[in-house]
This record gives structure tokens, sequence and C-alpha cells, in this order.
């Protein structure tokens, strides 16, 4: 067998680039895909992953033709597609007095219809091999809401859904389906908060502190391991006892 091939949406971001390496370091060839546009961390991603076996895409996972166009691409040129991280995600917080419809579909489309764009793609090549790994990231704010984010919570709330939905239709065909739902991890999206308000948000983190990286990455290695073919539909929270819930 040769080796897996690992595709992770929003590769190039924060958490993205963890699990690009993490996946590179259990063994997987490793496709980051993101939007064209950020040339600079594009660049700076590809010093950061040199001597791995990561490679970059650019894809606009919002857009369904283009993830059809994505995933042949990817299935042409290496064999298969084995490993589906589904990881690019956005934000327009605002209370939902003030939303506009634009901040509410374009989160919609980035967290939740990229599931949809990327999985009705790839699906039925993990089908055909019988072997598939998906692995949704959602977040603690779709298990518990959040001010300021109705958008945001129904997109990765939604998420879940669709794990459990397709977890069912796919099982018996060696595919695994589940979501992941960080806590509040250093990036430089909490990076740009004040440090007050961060200390306040550590403050109330049963572990007293914020996340990393490689704690998303790690969990993301272990569910899309070929061993890990018994846990499907689940969601594993990464969140240091911050929600907790069975
Ligand atoms: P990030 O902004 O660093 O990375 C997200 C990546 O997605 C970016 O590189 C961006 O260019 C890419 N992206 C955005 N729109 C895209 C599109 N249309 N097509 C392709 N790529 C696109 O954010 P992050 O903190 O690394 O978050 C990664 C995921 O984890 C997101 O889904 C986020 O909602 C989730 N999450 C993060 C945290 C956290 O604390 N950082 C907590 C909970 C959940």
């Amino acid at each position: 067998m040769g080796k897996r091939i690992a595709v992770v949406t929003g590769g190039i971001g924060g958490l993205g680039t963890e699990i690009c390496k993490a996946l590179a370091l259990a063994g997987r060839t490793v496709i980051a895909v993101d939007l064209d546009s950020r040339e600079q961390r594009i660049a700076g991603f590809k010093r950061e992953v040199e001597g791995l076996d990561i490679h970059f895409a650019a894809a606009d996972v919002a857009d369904h033709e283009d993830c059809g166009r994505l995933v042949r691409d990817i299935e042409e040129r290496h064999g298969s597609l084995d490993i589906l991280v589904n990881n690019a995600g956005i934000t327009r917080d605002s209370t939902l007095r003030k939303m506009d419809r634009a901040q509410w579909d374009a989160v919609l489309d980035v967290n939740l219809g990229s599931a949809f764009n990327l999985c009705g793609h790839a699906i039925a090549g993990m089908q055909a091999r019988a072997f598939g790994r998906v692995v949704n990231i959602s977040s603690v704010s779709g298990q518990t809401g959040n001010f300021g984010q109705t958008n945001y919570a129904a997109a990765k709330a939604g998420l879940h859904g669709f794990t459990m939905s397709l977890a069912r239709e796919v099982a018996s065909k060696g595919i695994t389906v589940n979501s992941v739902s960080p806590g509040y991890i250093h990036t430089a999206m909490t990076g740009a908060m004040p440090p007050e308000v961060l200390d306040k948000v550590a403050a109330s983190i049963p572990a007293g502190r914020l996340g990393q990286p490689t704690d998303i990455a790690r969990t993301v290695a272990f569910l899309s391991d070929d061993a890990a073919g018994y846990i499907t539909g689940a969601n594993v929270p990464v969140n240091g006892g911050l929600f907790m819930s069975f």
C-alpha cells in the first residue's frame, strides 16, 4: 500500500499548519488547501514545512465547482484522496440585530457549505477504495453558543449534524466521519485579544490555560489513523474542560 493522501483545508492557517505537520510526521502525503490570495502567508508556510511531504493547492472551499476540480486533480496526481480534514473557517462576529445577510452567508458557506462541497466530491472515491477518514473541525461555540456568533455557532453545530449523518451513510464502507471541537487555542486569532481578556478566559478554563495547536493536530492524527476505524460519528472536544458533556 502506498502512502495515504491527506487534504487539510485552511491548511496554511494557525491550526491547519500544525495539522499538516502532524499528518506528514504520521507518514501521510499532505496537501494543504487554501486561498491563493494569501501569497505572503503561503510563502511562509512553504518555508515552515520544508523537508516534509507537504504540498500546497489553491482552492476556495466555499465554491462547489472549485472543490470538484481540486478533488479530481488530487485523485489524478496522487492516485487517491484518503483523509479529508475540513478545517477552513472564518468568523464575521456581530450581534444578530446588526448582522447582515452577507456576514451570515459567508460564515455558513465557508464553515459548513465547504464540508458538503468537499465530502460531496471526495466520498465516491473513498467508497470505491473502501477507505476514508473525514475529520471536521467544529468549535466549542457550536456546542454552547457564543455572544455575537449566531452565524458561526449555527455553522459549527450544523457541521456536527452533517458529521453524524454522513457517518451513518458510509460506516459500512470503511469510512469514518468525526468532528473535533476546539476550545480556546493559542493562534493569531486569540493572540489579537487584549491580554487582560485572555487572562480572564484562561481563568475560566478548568485547565487554567489556553490550548496549543498541537493539541488539535494530535487529535486529528489519532482520528485519521488506519487503526481508528471503529470511532465514527463522534465529536471530540479539545477544550481544557471549558465545556463538558456526554
Ligand atoms: P486561521 O484563520 O488561522 O486559519 C483558517 C484558514 O482558512 C486560513 O488560512 C484561511 O485563509 C483559510 N480559508 C478561509 N476561507 C477559505 C476559503 N473560502 N477557501 C479556502 N481556505 C479558506 O484560523 P484557525 O484558528 O487556524 O482555525 C482553524 C479552524 O479551527 C477553523 O474552522 C476555526 O473555526 C476552528 N477553531 C479555531 C479555534 C481557535 O481558537 N483558533 C477555536 C475553535 C475552532
